[in-house]
């Protein structure tokens, strides 16, 4: 079998080895004689996949003991409500940097909760660009301060971050956690779909200073409250098994592959062959993010006109790429490159847009 050129933005390519170790175990887990998703949550053969997969994301993201880890459901989305439901204390400000759709809808779910306040922008430049950290302006009672580390529908990644020991650091992490080296003691919250970097959808990561806690009113509904699973080590109630699962295969592989700072260099090198190939085009690629905000994970570009990107996107189609049609709100070409994408796949994609350049 051939495999797919696959650049969807999420859910998307996962490892190969992933795919394969998955299918060796489908039908007989580990000699149990049953498949993944047929244990209990409760048995022994599951637990041992649900510790590993805890263990096995504390070492790859080097997150301190003073963190939880939790699996939670409900995607990225539902954090856009259980973040301010827990942290937003009444009488403060959650605090939300615009830098795409996807902060927008987190700061419009925290609207319905409690206070917000924009501390920085940059819609006004169809979200070009990551505003520079001294453009961040807090409210006076911030109760914490919301980022989106990475923005896949414009194509722009913040690459330092904001600090301000003051006020917890929460961010969205979906499109580009595991994606680099990181000081999770830099965040307060991490919180992250798995379905772009770490596995396929149906588990969302939390990683959440154990001192953010307290924060949550004992009288949220049980299943919204951050408490509920770092009480019950995220089995309070049953989990996303098969998810998780792979998650842990994912971790794995990570682990195998020798860890973030060889996935990191991993994804420069992706990025730079595509982000070259868009800037030696003379104009007939046109990158969507400014220079110094281009994101690792999602290379956005246009070409001249519409016609000549339907022309683009239709031939790249029939030459075996998947995934490529940009976000309706940005228009043109998206090419997403997470930590599965392989090398060898961007570098036919440039050698694709090279030709098409070529013949048009
Ligand atoms: C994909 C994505 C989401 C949406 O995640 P769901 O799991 O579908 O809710 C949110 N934020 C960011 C940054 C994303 O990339």
């Amino acid at each position: 079998m051939k495999r797919a050129l696959n650049f969807y933005a999420g859910p998307a390519a996962l490892p190969l080895p992933v795919l394969k170790e998955a299918e060796k175990n489908w039908l007989n887990y580990n000699g149990s004689g049953m498949a993944v998703m047929e244990l209990s949550h409760r048995s022994k053969e599951y637990d041992a996949i649900h510790q590993k997969a805890q263990d096995l994301l504390r070492s790859v993201l080097s997150i301190p003991d003073s963190y939880e880890v939790l699996f939670l459901q409900g995607g990225a989305s539902l954090q856009f409500s259980m973040v301010p439901m827990n942290l937003l204390t009444s009488g403060k400000a959650g605090n939300y940097v615009l830098t795409g759709v996807w902060s927008e809808k987190a700061l419009q779910e925290a609207e319905k909760v409690g206070q917000v306040c924009v501390a920085a922008s940059s819609k006004e430049e169809n979200y070009r660009h990551i505003p520079k950290i001294n453009e961040i302006k807090l409210s006076e009672d911030a109760a914490y301060l919301h980022i989106t580390s990475n923005n896949t529908i414009y194509g722009t990644q913040w690459d330092h971050y904001p600090t301000n020991e003051a006020v917890p650091l929460i961010v969205d992490m979906s499109s580009d956690i595991m994606s680099k080296r990181l000081n999770i003691e830099n965040f307060d919250l991490i919180y992250a779909g798995a379905q772009k970097n770490l596995g396929p959808s149906g588990v969302t990561i939390a990683i959440i200073n154990k001192k953010l806690l307290s924060h949550s009113n004992p009288s949220l509904p049980t299943m919204l409250n951050y408490n509920t699973f770092a009480k019950h080590d995220s089995l309070y109630n049953t989990p996303p098994t098969l998810a998780i699962y792979l998650l842990k295969l994912v971790l794995e592989w990570a682990e195998q592959e020798g860890g973030l700072s060889v996935i990191e260099k991993r994804n420069e090198e992706k990025a730079k062959i595509l982000y070259n190939c868009i800037d030696e085009s003379e104009g007939f690629y046109k990158g969507h993010a400014e220079i110094d905000s281009r994101s690792k994970m999602n290379v956005t570009f246009t070409l001249k006109d519409e016609e000549t990107s339907k022309q683009f996107l239709q031939q790249a189609k029939e030459a075996g790429f998947i995934g490529l049609g940009g976000h309706r709100s940005v228009g043109g070409c998206r090419a997403s490159i997470y930590n599965a994408v392989p090398v060898e796949h961007v570098e036919q994609l440039a050698e694709f847009m090279k030709t098409f350049q070529y013949k048009y």
